[in-house]
């Protein structure tokens, strides 16, 4: 059976990870090499943050008071009887006992059905496409994710290409590794919404800048095809029109039909009109009285639908850009026109000048649920 996520190694991290996972309603198997309750040499102190967290994923209630010895700060002495100290903010600390640290939060993982997997040892991975297949002392166990959470030398990690600083930074996609090393670097990460561009250069093509710019998963030239539109008759595609945002609606919407269509975006020079022609092959083969008009509103439902999502996941409007030197400068399309596209691109969907779908769109796309405020936004994780 395939899981969501394995975890391998069943210490703090690994443990956490799976109780948030599992409580998000991901299917998780955890595989620890030793039984558990699980002991190390360990100084035993969680701080205030970490407190927090024990609290948030509903490990703390279940230690007893007879393990735990709560501390207000920290001193460090030497041996020539030099000293400094700190006290600790929110109330201080905790000292937990290590095996009933552990004991808890397999208690609490065990509640939220995390498959725990104690004297299981992981030998090694192999990637697949969309999958990993774990060899381990039990047999093979496949996963759409593995967490390598076994400890600091991690040999899962290494073996997965993340060792040295390089190797991690470039494991992180460059949004975060730009983050990482910090220094503006981020104004040289060629990247929308934490993906890397596409081969298809904003400044010289417009439509295409704006897809790329309020695509749901960023710069993805599979779920904006916009390009087509500039390098057709239909627009300039050097020009930064309000006549864009249409465009790139009708082209995110007409991916997402394909998508939902299973068609190979490759079909999409072979097709006059797309939906009327696809409605027409979906009946022959279902048997369906779908027309074109029904086909293009599933499609923008589906777009509809990811904004939501996004929304719902703490997306703002910020992120709907390109990378600053895609903008700035000489040659480059500037934030007021962008910014002026965007607006033409949300009229064209009826969503407000935030970018959020109005409840008239909603009720149009038969979404009523969502437009009567079914789509709050998720708490933060801890
Ligand atoms: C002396 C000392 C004192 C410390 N004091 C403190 C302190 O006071 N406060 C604090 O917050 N931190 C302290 N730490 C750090 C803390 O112990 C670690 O940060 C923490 O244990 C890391 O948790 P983890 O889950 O990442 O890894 P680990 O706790 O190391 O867990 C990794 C798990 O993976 C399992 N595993 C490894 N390989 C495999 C495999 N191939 N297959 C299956 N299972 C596998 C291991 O058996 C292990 O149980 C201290 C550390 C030391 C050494």
């Amino acid at each position: 059976m395939r899981r969501d996520i394995a975890i391998v190694g069943g210490g703090p991290a690994g443990l956490a990870c799976s109780i948030e996972a599992a409580s998000r309603g991901l299917s998780v198997v955890l595989l620890e090499r030793r039984a558990f309750p699980c002991d190390k040499a360990c100084g035993e102190g969680v701080m205030p943050e970490g407190l927090r967290v024990l609290e948030a994923l509903g490990i703390r209630a279940l230690l007893s008071p007879n393990d735990c010895a709560p501390f207000r700060g920290i001193r460090y002495e030497q041996e020539d009887g030099s000293w400094a100290e700190g006290s600790l903010p929110d109330g201080g600390g905790l000292g937990i006992r290590r095996v009933a640290l552990s004991a808890a939060m397999v208690a609490r993982a065990r509640e939220e059905g995390v498959d725990l997997r104690e004297q299981a040892f992981v030998k090694g991975f192999q990637r697949a496409p969309n999958s990993v297949l774990l060899d381990t002392s039990l047999g093979p166990i496949e996963a759409s994710l593995l967490i390598a959470a076994d400890g600091l030398a991690s040999p899962l990690r290494r073996a997965a290409g993340r060792e040295g600083r390089l190797g991690e930074l470039v494991a992180m996609g460059s949004r975060r590794a730009a983050g990482a090393v910090g220094g503006g670097s981020i104004d040289f990460a060629p990247q929308v919404k934490g993906m890397e561009m596409p081969g298809y250069h904003p400044g010289a093509m417009r439509t295409m800048a704006l897809g790329l710019a309020v695509a749901a998963r960023g710069a993805d030239h599979n779920r904006s095809g916009a390009y087509e539109a500039d390098l057709s008759e239909e627009t300039d595609r050097l020009e930064a029109d309000p006549g864009k945002g249409a465009l790139a609606k009708r082209s995110e919407d007409r991916a997402a039909l394909m998508d939902s269509l299973i068609l190979c975006k490759f079909l999409r020079g072979v097709f006059a009109d797309l939906p009327a022609e696809a409605a027409a092959l979906l009946g022959l083969v279902t048997g369906w009285p779908v027309d074109g008009a029904e086909l293009e509103a599933v499609g923008e439902r589906v777009v509809n639908l990811r904004r939501l999502y996004n929304l719902r996941e703490g997306a703002t409007r910020d992120e709907d850009t390109l990378p600053a030197r895609f903008l700035e400068g000489g040659g480059g399309l500037g934030r007021e026109r962008l910014a002026a596209m965007i607006a033409a691109y949300d009229s064209a969907r009826g969503w407000s000048a935030e970018g959020v779908p109005t409840p008239g769109t909603l009720r149009r796309l038969g979404l009523d649920a969502l437009a009567a405020g079914g789509n709050h936004p998720r708490e933060a994780s801890p």
